[in-house]
């Protein structure tokens, strides 16, 4: 794809209202190999006019014709899947087998998932002598982070179209190209003009422009939990409604009994996938004292395998590389025993990391307090089953986690108690309905399936 030199409103491509450009950089190798318009507030007012004006007419259409139209920007993405995996790849780094797989993958599934929910959706409901009607909330800013960049946009752009609300969106800096990409398929799926609108930009410029603007009804963010409580305080102003998703910290759990093999080399896994940079990754992994050395050697075993370059990218950008690598000499320096990987970059060009696994982690370290976004795994011990609930649920955060144990039953029951939005019990294969978001500062609302429709919806009783 040949990047735009403007940005897409109204449903065409328009000149950016400034001259500053942004750099887009491989992290592989630090080659700058395109560059986007940095969007205005000005650029931002005039996505948001085109929104406004779109969003009557796009609201009153039957929700089979605006299913339809997902549908045909489900097929527009899926024609296009090895494009999108070859853009995701450049801009993020990720390994192109993995592109393909989740990166485009994820979306095009995402998206076909809307194209039905709006269709069957219930936007009427009847209470007593009162027609409940379930109306699109207006139009929404959608600002979008990096780790899985098309992803992140499709669900929230893909269930807002569903309820009939219309979007400006404004995403990463790091990863605009398949943004980009993303507004020619709304284009080739014959979306109406304004519906939906791009505005490439920087955060605290195009970002805030958006999340300050006082015509937009609904700010969906995903990305830290610092700039979350910023986009919140903002929002919260104007009296408008956020969704947040934010960071996490979450807990793998392995009880006593469960298949410590298979725990251990799938909870690796899941740190490892996408270079770590994952806001739902186990990234505490909790076992009893009795076999914790056991569980040590078998992760790091099982890290050594990431091999940097085959199984593993680099991190998206030079911040993140000294953030996470800084995070390691942390974990050094309170005193955690590095088992696998370390501080030392594997590759002189790029933002590379080693995939690391700490042991001897103790609940109050650095590491096992924040989120680190990098392919680091901490691993600590635990006494007994009510000393493993008190360390998985003693983070600020509560977005995801996963139990194992021999017994279902008691892994369920174990999840019952854990103060996190989502839980994998013995490896629960990811369910791209089920309700995605946090507990605590993990976040505020929840993206994906019907749960993540409601979100863009509001209600309206008629008594009669
Ligand atoms: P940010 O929270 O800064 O970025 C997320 C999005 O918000 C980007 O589009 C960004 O724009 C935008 N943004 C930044 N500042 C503002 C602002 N003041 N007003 C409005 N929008 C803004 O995340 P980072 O990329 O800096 O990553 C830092 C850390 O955040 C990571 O290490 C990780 O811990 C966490 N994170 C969590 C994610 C998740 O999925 N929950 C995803 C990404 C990061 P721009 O790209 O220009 O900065």
């Amino acid at each position: 794809m040949k990047p735009h030199d403007g940005m897409y409103i109204d449903g065409d491509w328009r000149p950016a209202a400034g001259t500053e450009t942004i750099d887009v950089v491989n992290p592989a190798d630090e080659q700058v190999f395109a560059t986007v318009p940095a969007g205005t507030a000005a650029d931002v007012d005039a996505a948001v006019r085109a929104a406004r004006a779109a969003f009557r007419g796009w609201a009153a259409t039957p929700p089979a014709e605006r299913a339809a139209r997902i549908a045909a920007l489900r097929d527009a993405l899926a024609a296009r899947r090895d494009e999108i995996a070859e853009t995701v790849t450049a801009e993020l780094g990720a390994p192109l087998p993995f592109s393909q797989a989740v990166h485009a993958g994820l979306p095009i599934a995402v998206a076909g998932s809307y194209a039905e929910l709006a269709a069957t959706h219930p936007f009427e409901e009847r209470i007593g002598n009162s027609t409940v009607l379930h109306e699109p909330v207006g139009v929404v800013g959608a600002i979008t982070p990096w780790n899985y960049p098309l992803h992140q946009i499709v669900a929230k752009v893909a269930p807002a179209l569903a309820a009939g609300c219309t979007v400006v969106l404004k995403p990463a800096e790091d990863t605009p190209l398949v943004a980009q990409l993303f507004a020619e398929t709304v284009h080739e799926a014959g979306l109406p003009a304004g519906v939906f609108n791009l505005v490439t930009g920087l955060g605290p410029v195009a970002g805030q422009a958006l999340a300050a603007h006082e015509d937009v009804d609904l700010v969906s963010f995903t990305g830290s939990t610092a700039v979350g409580r910023q986009i919140a305080a903002t929002a919260g102003a104007a009296v408008k409604r956020v969704a947040l998703e934010l960071g996490g910290k979450s807990a793998n759990v392995i009880l006593p009994g469960a298949d410590l093999a298979k725990a251990v080399g799938v909870g690796v896994a899941n740190v490892m996938s996408n270079t770590g940079q994952t806001c739902s990754a186990w990234t505490r992994m909790l076992v009893h004292r009795d076999r914790y050395e056991e569980a040590v050697a078998l992760a790091a075993t099982a890290a050594a395998k990431y091999v940097p370059g085959e199984r593993i990218g680099p991190v998206v950008n030079a911040k993140q590389h000294e953030r996470v690598r800084g995070y390691i000499a942390k974990g050094v320096e309170e005193g955690a025993r590095l088992v696998a990987g370390g501080t030392d970059a594997p590759r002189e060009r790029g933002y590379w990391v080693s995939p690391t696994v700490f042991a001897d982690v103790t609940p109050q370290m650095t590491i096992a307090q924040e989120e680190i976004f990098g392919p680091v795994l901490s691993i600590l011990a635990y006494e007994d089953e009510e000393d493993a609930l008190r360390i998985a649920n003693g983070t600020v955060y509560g977005l995801a986690g996963a139990v194992w144990a021999g017994d279902e039953a008691a892994a369920v029951a174990f999840a019952r108690r854990m103060d996190t939005g989502q839980v994998d019990i013995n490896g629960g294969r990811f369910n791209p309905l089920a309700p995605f978001g946090g507990y605590k500062q993990s976040g505020v609302g929840r993206e994906l399936g019907p749960h993540g429709l409601t979100e863009y919806l509001q209600t309206k009783s008629l008594q009669f």
